[in-house]
């Protein structure tokens, strides 16, 4: 029998319940998959309290997996059974098995395991279309990017530094500034005991930065407006601390003509063509070994909720991954 972590009710890490569930058999276009590794990423946390709404109750948590093809439905000509894939989407993931759309998953290149695969898909991706395309980063780049210790943090660090980018990182703990530094980052501010905005300015020499990467959202706006230059960009990409709160548009004006952006993975790979690029520039950047995935956090399935106590604690940094 399968299993699953499925939500019931939102709430606290609390709600996330172990249950046996039935998964049948794929139908037209789905793949069946037996997981070998899951990951843990913050928007589980929000799909887990409800900030961001599921369709119907009770679902199964979880948007990231790696496992091997046990059953393919009519229809599927591009995979196997035996076939080991990856994906970022749908939500589901949280389970020892599950049912998926075939065009949503991509083969796993060799070179690549399991673990690594669950732990880069979602959160590789999402640097990949932040620096390439939302803003292409390169040489001449000046970037701050906030959490810069955490999973999408650490491999942003490493991805940026190698486009040739002036990093500025910001993060939680002066350990946590370690972590960045070493990743890659040029600069590191610890942003519980400085004030980041002044650092910026010191470290740009007043010209401040061409973008900002900010996903920690309701604590660090609208100051992160402040470490733009004219006409810079404003990426805010998530609400570790909250969502930002409605603001007057009037402020960009005021703070230099700024452009602000509120990109989500789903709309870079929503075709299947921009799928696999996005997938094959980060295999090409992990297996060269220009991205190392920190798997710093590995917990058994069933312990999701303990998972989610100490992403939400601040506790982690890297990649998280349960296993089945
Ligand atoms: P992280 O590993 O980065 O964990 C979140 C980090 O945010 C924490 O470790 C912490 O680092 C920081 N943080 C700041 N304030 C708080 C707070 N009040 N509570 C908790 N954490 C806080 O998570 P992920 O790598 O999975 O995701 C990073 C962010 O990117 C998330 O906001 C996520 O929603 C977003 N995201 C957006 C996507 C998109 O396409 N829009 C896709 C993928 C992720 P520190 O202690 O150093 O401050």
């Amino acid at each position: 029998m399968a299993h699953a972590i499925r939500v019931h009710e939102y709430g606290s890490p609390d709600v996330l319940k172990w249950e046996e569930v039935e998964i049948g058999a794929p139908t037209a276009g789905q793949i069946k998959l037996k997981h070998h590794a899951i990951g843990i990423n913050y928007i589980d946390t929000y799909q887990r309290s409800g900030l961001y709404k599921q369709p119907a109750m009770p679902f199964t948590l979880g948007m990231e997996g790696a496992g091997e093809i046990t059953a393919v439905g009519p229809g599927v000509t591009e995979f196997k059974i035996g076939d080991r894939v990856a994906y970022a989407q749908p939500i589901g993931a949280y389970s020892t098995e599950r049912l998926m759309p075939a065009d949503r998953a991509v083969k796993i290149p060799e070179g690549i395991d399991y673990k690594t695969a669950a732990a880069m898909m979602l959160q590789g991706m999402t640097v990949r279309y932040l620096i390439r395309k939302t803003y292409k980063v390169g040489p001449d780049t000046t970037l701050l990017w906030h959490a810069a210790a955490g999973g999408v943090g650490l491999i942003a660090c490493q991805w940026a530094k190698n486009l040739g980018a002036t990093i500025i990182g910001t993060a939680g703990s002066d350990d946590k500034c370690k972590l960045a530094k070493d990743a890659g980052a040029t600069h590191v501010i610890n942003y519980k005991t400085e004030n980041f905005v002044e650092r910026v300015k010191t470290i740009t020499g007043g010209r401040m930065c061409d973008v900002v990467y900010d996903s920690v959202g309701k604590d660090t706006f609208p100051s992160s407006l402040d470490c733009l230059k004219p006409l810079g960009l404003f990426v805010t990409f998530g609400n570790a601390s909250g969502p930002i709160a409605a603001f007057d548009a009037g402020i960009l004006a005021a703070k230099g003509s700024l452009y602000v952006t509120r990109p989500s993975l789903m709309a870079y790979v929503a075709s299947r063509a921009d799928l696999v690029e996005t997938a094959n520039d980060l295999f090409d950047v992990v297996k060269k070994g220009v991205v190392k995935i920190a798997i710093n956090h590995t917990y058994p399935l069933k312990d999701a909720a303990q998972a989610h106590r100490d992403l939400e604690a601040r506790k982690t940094t890297g990649s998280i991954i349960l296993l089945p």
